[in-house]
């Protein structure tokens, strides 16, 4: 099928696989022009061609490894240079196991090069060409470990809390220049991150797991519906809206010129 795009070129980080491969696809199908990004070129490669075949869509590969910091100003360069740039899906990510006492350092500094460093510079660099450009959305995957802290790997859950922060401050700094931000914040989703990671996903319960192609689409559907904070699986979002009520109940208390009297 040949489509005419009009929607620019998205950029999805952590293309070759699980949620970004998704993305990838139901982006193509919406009409977007595609920048896949991972280290993988070859997965890149291929799923360049089926989905240029299948929707008609432009697709390039840029292979980078994102924990670089020469393959991210690449990336970041590119970026700051490609107006046809419309879209940001910061998603690629890694998660590690177990204490953060016995947890080996190479590895969280991966996860940190990789889940806060990029993903930071990447959304800086959208931020700037799309304020200046007037348009245009970045989608950060964080994760409901945000959270949850207490239930996963420290590192990872700190990693995605500050992704949730990020994108948060990120909305009240954009909205207004016509850029949408948002945070996507997935439970359980059945992708390699697991065995990449040394878990077992299917020692959980398997109501606990969602398919990639169903969190993708309501993370899109989130999107369209110009959430700020989409949570997937959240059945009821007025759960979601309790907690951004109780955190705005505490502002105006946080930060006064006397310590509360029962530190007195
Ligand atoms: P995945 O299948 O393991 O995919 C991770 C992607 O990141 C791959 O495309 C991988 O490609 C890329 N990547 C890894 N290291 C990279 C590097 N150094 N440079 C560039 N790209 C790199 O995992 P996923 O589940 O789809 O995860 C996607 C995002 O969703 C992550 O941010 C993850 O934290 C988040 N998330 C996942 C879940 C879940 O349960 N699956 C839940 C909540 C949040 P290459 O290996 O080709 O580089």
């Amino acid at each position: 099928m040949n489509q005419q795009t009009t929607k620019g070129t998205a950029l999805v980080t952590g293309a070759s696989s699980g949620i970004g491969a998704t993305y990838a696809q139901r982006l193509a199908n919406r009409g977007y022009d595609l920048l896949l990004v991972a280290r993988d070129q070859q997965r890149l490669e291929a799923l360049a061609e089926t989905l240029s075949k299948d929707t008609g869509v432009k697709v390039e590969v840029l292979k980078a490894d994102l924990t670089d910091s020469a393959d991210l100003q690449r990336v970041v360069q590119r970026l700051r240079s490609d107006g046809a740039i419309s879209l940001l899906v910061n998603n690629a990510g890694v998660a590690i196991n177990g204490t953060l006492a016995e947890g080996d350092a190479g590895k969280v500094d991966t996860l940190i090069q990789l889940n806060i460093v990029a993903l930071t510079h990447l959304s800086a660099a959208a931020a700037s060409s799309f304020s200046a450009a007037g348009r245009g959305a970045i989608i950060n995957l964080a994760s409901v470990v945000a959270l949850i802290p207490e239930m996963f790997n420290a590192v990872y859950s700190a990693s995605k809390a500050y992704v949730l922060s990020l994108t948060q401050t990120l909305q009240a700094e954009v909205s207004s220049k016509g850029v949408q931000v948002q945070a996507v914040l997935p439970g359980v989703t059945r992708t390699e991150i697991w065995e990449r990671s040394g878990m077992d996903a299917s020692a959980l319960p398997p109501e606990m797991i969602m398919e990639v192609g169903e969190m993708v689409d309501a993370a899109l559907a989130g999107f369209d519906q110009g959430e700020g904070v989409t949570i997937p699986s959240l059945p009821d979002a007025a759960d979601w809206q309790a907690m951004v009520i109780a955190r705005t109940h505490l502002g105006p208390n946080l930060s006064r010129n006397q310590a509360a009297a029962r530190y007195k």
